[in-house]
């Protein structure tokens, strides 16, 4: 039985999610769920750099602004323009070279 990581890199090879969508997909619910896949996703990313594979990571976005987040792993709580908390969350993929 594959791992909740192997399961994600699988998903994340077919096409992007947002971390919210991957836990539904993978049935983890409750506090401290997104929290959770944020760490195996920086996990992956570490195992893919020795694949030869890479991360695409679009950009949170402030869905009142338009702002544009770093592409970073992590789902940020407010904009820092508008200090709206209306956030669309990043997305990710997994990429081969
Ligand atoms: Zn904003």
């Amino acid at each position: 039985m594959a791992t909740r990581r192997e399961r994600i890199i699988s998903l994340l090879e077919e096409r992007d999610y947002s971390v919210s969508e991957l836990a539904q997909v993978l049935g983890i619910r409750g506090k401290g769920s997104k929290r959770l896949i944020l760490e195996d996703i920086r996990a992956i990313q570490k195992v893919l750099k020795r694949e030869g594979k890479v991360l695409l990571i679009k950009p949170a976005e402030c869905r009142k602004c338009g702002f544009r987040f770093k592409p970073e792993i992590n789902i940020p709580s407010r904009c820092p323009r508008c200090k709206s908390e209306w956030i669309e969350e990043p997305r990710f993929m997994i990429a081969g070279r």
